[in-house]
């Protein structure tokens, strides 16, 4: 990671990551959704950072619900999808292959509709990171509100494009169950396997599973890994009654 760009991630309501990225250079702080006021102002504080800006992946409440509250309180900028009415506070609409920077750094945004149609995930080469919100998470994706099967199919493939080392930062913790239900898909998947006893060791010491790496993903997400969207469907389907 470029030494100027840091970083953060903390628990918010009950299983929602709240994430920050700070670049000390420009002093510009991105929250990248608003899961929890109270926590991303704690955050902020005890890091001596000044919030300047609002990322959201996606409208649902708890990825926008503090977008006001922060914006009166920091007078910050919101970035979010162009297409959406929903994002309350909007200021700047982007779309896919859109960039733009954050002090010195670019920052691509990627089209990755599924889990609601309009979904976006904030790509930062410099700190080899992206914010994929609620379409991926650690071996699981985020179900199908909005979107297809095909459209989460395209939204996997879009992010098994990015470099293998790049930091996957989801937007919840999910991680143990998806574990369950990958097993039962893949139960001779052998990095799978050797995964989630990783996991649950850092589980029980209240440790964040997330990020997690493209490269990973590939190994051991039932998800990424499905050959066809059908497939992708069918799996889909049955996590939802899983
Ligand atoms: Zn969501
Ligand atoms: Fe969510």
């Amino acid at each position: 990671m470029a030494s100027t760009l840091e970083i953060a991630i903390f628990p918010c309501l009950s299983d929602n990551y709240g994430l920050l990225i700070h670049d000390k250079e420009s002093g510009e702080t991105a929250a990248i959704d608003t899961p929890e006021v109270s926590a991303i102002e704690a955050e902020c504080g005890r890091r001596g950072w000044t919030l300047t800006q609002i990322w959201n992946t996606h409208h649902h409440w708890d990825h926008v619900g503090g977008n006001l509250e922060l914006k009166e309180a920091h007078g910050l900028s919101i970035t979010g999808p162009h297409q959406e009415d929903r994002i309350p506070g909007l200021d700047r609409g982007v779309a896919g292959g859109d960039y733009f920077n954050f002090g010195a750094h670019e920052v691509r945004v990627i089209f990755t509709p599924g889990h609601t149609r309009d979904h976006i995930i904030y790509y930062v080469p410099a700190a080899e990171a992206a914010f994929v919100g609620d379409t991926l998470f650690v071996i699981g994706c985020g179900r199908l509100f909005e979107g297809s099967a095909e459209d989460m199919f395209g939204s996997m493939a879009a992010i098994a494009d990015l470099p293998d080392e790049t930091k996957l930062y989801c937007a919840h913790e999910y991680t143990l169950s998806n574990a369950k239900f990958a097993l039962t898909i893949e139960p001779e998947n052998e990095a799978l396997v050797a995964y989630v006893e990783r996991a649950k060791v850092l589980r029980a010491q209240g440790l964040p599973t997330v990020p997690t790496t493209v490269e990973m993903e590939k190994r051991i997400n039932p998800f990424m890994r499905a050959a066809s969207a059908e497939r992708l469907g069918q799996i889909r389907q049955a996590k939802d009654s899983f």
